[in-house]
């Protein structure tokens, strides 16, 4: 099974890629954790990547595309057990390079899945999103259960130290949400046209939107 998941930066692709992944096995490619590994590592993708990353502006195409390949190519088992692509592709271009990519290698895609969430909610979200540095949890200081807990720094799952991503900064957010509405929404009409296109509502409980999620695949 061959998955993109779509949606706006704070639509919660994260968070239900996880729940996917563990579901049905596939593996989970997510190029903003992967460029902000490259980033831990200091590597030059990484400081390169860094660059646009930090204003809330898209990597250039050329970058993510050779990433894309490179993990495609390289990791046999991501074929076998299928995938699930979240936060790609994010233009036009990547899009239909990542077309051709599965048309070479034999394969299709089995469906998108958009996470359509209202703009007020998604900034509300990103301002208040933490992440843990040991388990990687996604969690937001807006879950009354554990908003103290969060506020002390601590995840909610492990007891690691959690952190604030540098572009869920306010100014950064807007500037990603204004890219997002120009260069990545026209994918929803480009994969609505290929006929493979499933739009959910995002806002509720995880659980809720996860079994909207399952009922479409
Ligand atoms: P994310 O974690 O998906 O919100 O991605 C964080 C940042 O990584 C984005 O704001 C972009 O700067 C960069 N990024 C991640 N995926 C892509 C992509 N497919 N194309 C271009 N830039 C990307």
């Amino acid at each position: 099974m061959i998955l993109v998941i779509l949606g706006a930066p704070g639509a919660g692709k994260g968070t239900q890629a996880k729940r996917i992944k563990e579901k049905f096995g596939v593996a989970h490619i997510s190029t903003g954790d992967i460029l902000r590994e490259e980033l831990k590592k200091n590597t030059d993708l990484g400081k390169k990547a860094n660059e646009f990353m930090k204003k809330g502006e898209l990597v250039p195409d050329d970058l993510i595309m050779k990433l894309i390949k490179n993990i495609i190519n390289n990791d046999n088992s991501c074929k076998s057990t299928g995938f699930l692509m979240d936060g790609f592709p994010r233009t036009i271009n990547q899009a239909q390079k990542f077309d051709e990519m599965l048309e070479d290698l034999g394969l299709s895609m089995h469906k998108v899945i958009n996470i359509v969430v209202g703009e007020d909610e998604l900034v509300k979200r990103l301002s208040g999103r933490r992440v843990c540095r040991s388990c990687n949890n996604i969690c937001s200081i807006h879950d009354k259960d554990n908003r103290e807990l969060i506020l002390e720094g601590k995840c909610p799952e492990c007891g690691g130290d959690v952190y604030q991503r540098k572009d869920d900064d306010r100014e950064v957010i807007l500037q990603r949400l204004e890219v997002y509405n120009n260069q990545t929404r026209p994918l929803i009409d480009y994969y609505e046209d290929k006929n493979i296109l499933a739009s959910i509502n995002g806002s509720g409980s995880e659980e809720k939107i996860f079994e909207r999620i399952l009922s479409t695949l």
